[in-house]
């Protein structure tokens, strides 16, 4: 994309509505724009950023075999009312009327959605074990939305649900989950570390939540060091593996990792003094196993091998889509903008040409653009005629990982000069030489979505 033509309404003043790094530099940056409280446009960068998000969560569900598909936004209240969460849910709830005044409601999650679609289609024990899953946009009207797309009203998440024959298999589910959520969050560039929550409305036994370590994080969370040390890697896993997924889920959850909801003081005084750790976190995902709730007050339920009707074991897992963005740059950022992972970074590569009169510079960015979109990449090429400070400038707010800037001094000796956002090295070499080295940067970050 050459910046001259794209829509980036970068800012240099620091908005005074933004109270958190990730809110100001999101603003700043032209990825959103507010529209009323707690509901944002997203602005082309925004939004390239969010696909992206979309697409990895997208990749590594489908890598556990799970199916995606898409629910409404607009349900109707009686589904709800069959489950008890249309009184139950509260305030939150966005209730609305159409025009024969039918009680609807804009989807706060969608348990009775799924539910509902199993029940008239699956009636056998033989079309089990199956998860089914959307990303799709939710809208819980909370009382203090905050922190720009942290803690929005509409916000867009994925929500899967697993229906299972027995209770063992549903686990089995939920440990699937745990271990594709660790790829998830890796792939983002993050830590994102599973502690032990509360399941609150949903109910239910068995939750973990997945908090990314932030001091302006909302939860405070209480955990053993050692657990920071803990990563998931290139591991290669057989999601259909019980023994495996369980074993994966024993070495991340086996150490002490609560949020302030579960924390028990006796619990946490065991963790050897010098490793126990309190912090503050921000909650990305969440994933719940909650037994036959729902298929019994719904009626979801199959033949089992003996003919018996049987209600189906579920869980339910989300991912916090629009909200990791937040988290994402509160984990990386400096005091010049943002810093983006590879796997996440909106463009792959910034091209500065430093002088756009010239027509030796013009040439050698049109030669580099060219040669990175033929590998399949993705430059953002700041053709703009404007002063070399602004340009730096708005490079570094937006943050993209690795940029060249091409100027008439260097190219007389034949290089241009590539460098880190993350370290702030720079290296001069020949403009073959820097394709080829971002070529082999993003040779693990490729990502195809659905
Ligand atoms: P919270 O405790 O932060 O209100 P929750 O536990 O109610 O969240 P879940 O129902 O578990 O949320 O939803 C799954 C994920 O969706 C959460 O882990 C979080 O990342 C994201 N999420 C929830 N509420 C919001 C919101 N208001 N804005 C943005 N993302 C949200
Ligand atoms: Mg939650």
């Amino acid at each position: 994309m050459r910046l001259s033509r794209y829509f980036l309404p970068t800012m240099k003043e620091t908005p005074s509505e933004a109270q958190i790094v990730s809110h100001r530099y999101m603003l700043r940056a032209g990825m959103i724009k507010q529209s009323s409280a707690g509901i944002y446009s997203w602005l082309p960068m925004g939004f390239k950023v969010l696909r992206k998000l979309e697409n990895i969560v997208h990749e590594e569900q489908i890598r556990a075999g799970h199916v995606p598909m898409l629910m409404p936004t607009l349900q109707s209240a009686d589904l709800w009312r069959e489950s008890g969460r249309y009184d139950g849910y509260g305030e939150e709830m966005l209730r609305m009327q159409d025009r024969h005044g039918r009680d609807m409601l804009f989807s706060p999650t969608a348990e009775e959605m799924f539910t509902d679609v199993f029940r008239a289609h699956v009636n056998s024990y033989k079309d089990l074990p199956l998860t089914l899953y959307q990303i799709q946009w939710k809208f819980r009207d909370e009382i203090r939305p905050r922190f720009g797309v942290m803690r929005g009203r509409e916000f867009f998440m994925k929500d899967g649900y697993n229906f299972d024959l027995t209770k063992e298999d549903a686990l089995h589910a939920y440990n699937r989950h745990l271990v594709s959520y660790l790829r998830t969050y890796e792939r983002m560039g993050l830590q994102a570390i599973p502690m032990r929550a509360d399941s609150g409305p949903i109910g239910g036994d068995y939750t973990h939540e997945f908090l990314v370590l932030a001091e302006t994080g909302e939860s405070e969370v209480f955990y053993d060091s050692q657990i920071t040390d803990l990563k998931f890697g290139d591991r290669a896993i057989d999601y259909d593996d019980v023994a495996q997924c369980q074993a994966v889920l024993e070495e991340f959850t086996s150490r002490y990792a609560r949020t302030d909801e579960t924390h028990e003081a006796d619990e946490f005084a065991k963790v050897p003094e010098d490793r126990q750790r309190v912090a503050r976190g921000i909650e990305v995902g969440q994933i719940f196993y909650f037994g036959t709730q729902y298929s019994e007050s719904m009626g979801a339920s199959v033949q089992d091998s003996e003919g018996n009707k049987v209600p189906v074991h579920m869980g339910s897992h989300g991912i916090g889509v629009s909200r990791l963005l937040g988290a994402i740059i509160e984990a990386s950022h400096d005091d010049k903008g943002i810093i983006w992972p590879e796997g996440v970074t909106p463009f792959h590569v910034g091209i500065l040409n430093m002088r756009a009169k010239d027509e030796a510079c013009t040439e050698a960015c049109d030669a580099l653009y060219d040669s990175f979109k033929a590998i399949g990449l993705d430059p953002l090429y700041d053709d703009r005629d404007t002063g070399a400070g602004a340009k730096f400038a708005d490079m570094d707010l937006i943050g993209l990982p690795w940029r060249i800037t091409v100027g008439p001094r260097g190219l007389k000796n034949g290089v241009v000069e590539l460098t880190c956002r993350r370290t702030g090295e720079s290296e001069e070499m020949p403009d073959a030489q820097a394709v080829e080295k971002i070529s082999q940067i993003y040779a693990k970050h490729r990502v195809t979505g659905l």
